[in-house]
């Protein structure tokens, strides 16, 4: 259990190296839920939320796709995979796959939520999609990851998981 609170730990670290709080991804959860459950509360969010980032598969996951980002940034990675990571090209499609090992625990549903969130854009989202603009920033991975979470929490609710997935 050590382990995995370390793991957590960093998860955690990770998401606010890039200004995202468990909030932030409980309110796309709220926003995605609210209309098919308008008893819905930003807590019971926050809790699924939680949940899914304590999954191991999720947190490696999460890790691996932020810490690419970060290595792309100092600019460490090889050539020409580097250059394109860092553009972010539209051909890549691996900072798509990856997160996949966040919203396939929580079956279609979570795979439906993520491709309406990845083409929506809402919320944090949204304000990292826009933090591009800011050549310095890599943000490839960080924006698919948090839509992963955001879909895998709407999934585990929409699913009716308590405290056990
Ligand atoms: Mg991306």
């Amino acid at each position: 259990m050590k382990n995995t609170n370390e793991l957590y730990k960093s998860t955690l670290a990770a998401l606010e190296s890039i200004d995202v709080k468990i909030e932030d991804i409980a309110k796309i959860v709220y926003d995605l839920q609210i209309e098919y459950n308008d008893k819905i509360t930003l807590q019971e969010c926050i809790d699924n939320v939680t949940k899914v980032l304590e999954k191991r598969e999720v947190m490696h996951a999460v890790l691996t796709g932020l810490a690419i980002d970060k290595a792309v940034e100092k600019g460490e990675f090889p050539e020409p995979i580097q250059s394109i990571i860092k553009k972010d090209a539209g051909l890549y499609g691996v900072d798509e796959i990856l997160p996949l090992g966040i919203v396939n625990l929580y079956g279609t549903i979570g795979l439906t939520n993520f491709g309406y969130l990845d083409k929506k854009k809402v919320g944090i989202i949204k304000e990292i999609d826009m933090r591009k603009r800011d050549l310095k920033n890599v943000n490839t991975f960080a924006d698919d990851i948090v839509a992963a979470i955001a879909a895998a929490a709407a999934a585990r609710i929409a699913h009716g998981y308590g405290d056990e997935d």
